[in-house]
C-alpha cells in the first residue's frame, strides 16, 4: 500500500509526497518529531507536522541563511546559530576559514541527537568540528546573557509557534543587537511572502527599529510553503549590497551573482517591507 504524507501549509493548501519509510516518530519535551524517507526529496525532518529540511533541497536554505551575512561581514570570527539543530547551517559556517568559533544554541536536544542518527548528510559531521560548540538551552535566554560577543548571529528557527514564538519579537531583536559586536550582522528566516504577509510586515518593522540597515532577500526552496522564502538581514555597519570581494566557496546555490540578485524584490514583497 502506498503511504503519502501531507503537510497542511495553510488552512486551504497542503504539500503531499510519497513516503518510502517512516524512520522515526517521537514526542520530545518541545515538539512532535518525525524523520520520513520520501521518494521525491529523500529523508526529511518534520517538526509538529511542518517540514524543516530535506536531504534534496537543504543546501538552498542553509547556504542562503549563512553565506549572505558571512560574505557581508569582513571578518566573521565568532558566529552564533539559534535553532538549527539539524546542523545544516553549521556545515556551511565552517566553510569560512576566518570562523574560529561557531556556537549552536538549540532548545531541543532530541532534534540534534535524532538528526545525527538519521540525517548525518545534513550536518556532514560539522557538529564534531573543534571550532563548534553545541549548547542546549533557550535561544531567547542565551542572547540576554551575551553582550558584544558575536560577529554574526543566524536565527535558524522553526515557524513562530511553540518555543519559537519569542524569536520573532522586538525584544529578541534588541537582545541580538546587544549580543553582536559593533560591526555585527544578523539574519533571520522570515517565512513565505505569499502566506506570512502579516508576520513579514511586523518582523521587518521590528528589525528596522533596532538595526541601522535592514534588507530582505529571497530564495527558491521547493519544500517550503509557496517555494519562495524570505530572510531578513539586520546590520550595524556593513551593507550586503556593497560587498566588493567574494571568497571562493564550495556551494551549489549561493554565488556572488545570487548574493546580489537575491536582494532584488518583486513589488509585492517591497510593499511588505514598507509595511503596506
Ligand atoms: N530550516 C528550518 C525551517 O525554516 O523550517 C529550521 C530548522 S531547525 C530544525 C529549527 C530549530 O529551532 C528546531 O530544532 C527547534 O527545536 C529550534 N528552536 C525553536 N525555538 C527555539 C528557541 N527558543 N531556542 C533555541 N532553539 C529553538
Amino acid at each position: 500500500m502506498e503511504l503519502w504524507y501531507t503537510e497542511k501549509q495553510t488552512q486551504h493548501l497542503g504539500i503531499t509526497c510519497q513516503v518510502k519509510e517512516t524512520l522515526c516518530t517521537k514526542m520530545t519535551a518541545f515538539q512532535e518529531l518525525a524523520i520520513l524517507d520520501t521518494l521525491q526529496f529523500g529523508k526529511m525532518l518534520v517538526l509538529d507536522g511542518m517540514v524543516q529540511t530535506t536531504v534534496e533541497d537543504e543546501f538552498i536554505y542553509h547556504e542562503m541563511i549563512t553565506h549572505v551575512p558571512l560574505a557581508t561581514h569582513p571578518n566573521p570570527q565568532k558566529v552564533l546559530v539559534i535553532g538549527g539543530g539539524d546542523g545544516g547551517t553549521i556545515k556551511q559556517i565552517i566553510k569560512h576559514r576566518e570562523v574560529s568559533r561557531a556556537v549552536l544554541v538549540e532548545i531541543d536536544e532530541e532534534v540534534v541527537t535524532t538528526c545525527r542518527e538519521h540525517l548525518p548528510e545534513i550536518s556532514g559531521g560539522s557538529l564534531d568540528d573543534p571550532r563548534v560548540e553545541v549548547i542546549f538551552t533557550d535561544g531567547l535566554e542565551f542572547v540576554k546573557t551575551n553582550k558584544s560577543e558575536f560577529d554574526v548571529i543566524l536565527v535558524d528557527s522553526t515557524e513562530p509557534v511553540g518555543p519559537a514564538v519569542g524569536l520573532f519579537t522586538q525584544e529578541f531583536y534588541q537582545n541580538i543587537f546587544d549580543a553582536l559586536k559593533p560591526e555585527g550582522i544578523m539574519v533571520a528566516q522570515t517565512e513565505s511572502p505569499f502566506y506570512n504577509r502579516d508576520l513579514i510586515r511586523s518582523v521587518t518593522q521590528r528589525i528596522k527599529k533596532v538595526f541601522p540597515l535592514a534588507h530582505m532577500y529571497l530564495a527558491s526552496i521547493p519544500t517550503y510553503p509557496s517555494g519562495l522564502w524570505s530572510f531578513t538581514l539586520g546590520s550595524k555597519v556593513h551593507d550586503p549590497l556593497k560587498v566588493q570581494e567574494f571568497k571562493s566557496l564550495d556551494t551549489r546555490y549561493y554565488s556572488p551573482e545570487i548574493h546580489r540578485s537575491s536582494f532584488v524584490l518583486p513589488g509585492f514583497v517591497k510593499e511588505l517591507m514598507e509595511g503596506k
